[in-house]
């Protein structure tokens, strides 16, 4: 690579279609159902956190999930959105998790975010 810097494996398209039978076409965190080219492929535990480039650390997810997972770890999101553990789930939720549903403990956490903020921006007052 002329630039440097880590080179991206291409994610090839039979590992997106053994993926995509796996998770049964669903989001793998709120199960939404889509064809195969809307989905994004995930590293679980993100490649700048040394997350291996291999099948056991990918899932497809819908494009608001995977925005939403940012640099977390599966396990971290998971836990964020009490969603039921990588060990448990052996397979996307069945029943659709509403993105209203993520929506709320998004703002959830940028509320405790910045009441953490304003907290620590207050002390020396006192
Ligand atoms: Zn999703």
């Amino acid at each position: 690579m002329i630039f440097g810097g880590p080179v991206r494996k291409q994610i090839s398209k039979d590992i997106e279609s053994e993926l995509f039978k796996k998770q049964k076409g669903r989001c793998n965190y709120c199960g939404r159902k889509m064809s195969i080219s809307y989905f994004h492929v995930d590293h679980k535990t993100p490649v700048s956190r040394d997350g291996k480039e291999s099948i056991g650390n990918y899932q497809l997810l819908c494009a608001p999930c995977n925005g939403r997972k940012g640099d977390l770890t599966d396990g971290e999101f998971r836990r964020l959105y009490h969603l039921t553990s990588s060990r448990q789930a052996k397979a996307p939720p069945s029943k659709v998790i509403p993105q209203s549903y993520f929506i709320k403990i998004s703002k959830e956490i940028a509320a405790k975010k910045a009441k953490k903020r304003r907290t620590q921006d207050s002390w020396p007052l006192f």
